[in-house]
This record gives C-alpha cells, structure tokens and sequence, in this order.
C-alpha cells in the first residue's frame, strides 16, 4: 500500500474532554506517525475556510460555532494507506453508527460532536493539510 500523509483534527469536544492521549494513542498503536502537529483555536471563519464544502447544508454554522468553540488539535500523520486507514480507526460520521472500538464509538458525544476528523481522499488530504501547515513545517 502506499505510503500516504492525511490531517488529523482532535476536535474541540475531544480536547476539553482530555482525550488527546488516548485518541494519539490510537493513532501509534496503528503506525500512523506524526509528521506535524500544533494546537489551534479556530475563529469561525477559519472554521468555516475548513468546511466550505458543506457551506450549503443545515447544520455548517452550528458545525463551524462548535468547530471555533474551543481548541483543536491539528496533525499531519503519515503512514502506508493513511487517508482510509485513518477513517477506519475514526469509525462512522455519527457515533451510533461506528464500529465498536472506534475513536468515535469511544469518544464521540453526537454527530456533530463526534471527536475527530480524517481527510476523506487524496485530494481533500492535501487541500486539508495546505490549509494547515506550508510544505516547511512537515518532518
Ligand atoms: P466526516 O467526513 O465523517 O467528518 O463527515 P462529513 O464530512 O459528512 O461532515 C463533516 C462534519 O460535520 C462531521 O464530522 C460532523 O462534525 C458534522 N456533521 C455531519 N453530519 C452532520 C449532521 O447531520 N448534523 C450535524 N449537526 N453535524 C453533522
């Protein structure tokens, strides 16, 4: 499998909760490494640059308060087939819909709140990561 890099966001609702120890965990445990990382408070429209795509749907400016609300924990991680092996570890977007053992199924508190985000294709991992860090930052 090839080697991939994808973001990684502990979200705010995670980071209040103390699960950043655990959610990294998981992601060693599973040979994801990381290659860049930093703690962020997004303002909203930082948070609303992130999630453009669902600029449209009912839920972005409740998803984007809740997104600014805090801070985030943002990485590059990087490992061989990392985009879906990542959204594998995450679980489903609502946790009661994600596989037992999951970060979401273990730490999410709703669909919105849901602990976590993972790059979802090649193409939206390196958008996502350009958003984040210049190509200097990366190990
Ligand atoms: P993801 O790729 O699994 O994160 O899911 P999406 O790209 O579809 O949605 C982005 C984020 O929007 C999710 O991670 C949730 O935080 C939030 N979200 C998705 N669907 C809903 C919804 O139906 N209601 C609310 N309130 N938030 C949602």
């Amino acid at each position: 499998m090839a080697l991939e890099r994808t973001l990684s966001i502990v979200k705010p609702d995670a980071v209040a909760a103390g699960h950043v120890g655990d959610i990294i965990k998981m992601f060693e445990f599973n040979h994801l490494r990381i290659i860049a990382a930093k703690l962020v408070k997004l303002s909203k429209q930082e948070a609303e640059g992130f999630y453009a795509v669902h600029r449209h749907r009912p839920f972005f400016q409740s998803l984007t308060a809740f997104m600014s609300s805090g801070p985030a924990l943002v990485m590059v991680l990087e490992g061989d087939g990392a985009i879906s092996l990542l959204r594998e570890i995450m679980g489903a977007t609502d946790p009661a819909k994600a596989a037992p053992g999951t970060i979401r199924r273990l730490y999410a508190t709703s669909i919105e709140r849901n602990a976590v985000h993972g790059s979802d294709a090649p193409e939206t991992a390196a958008a996502e990561i350009a958003y984040f860090f210049p190509a200097i930052d990366l190990i």
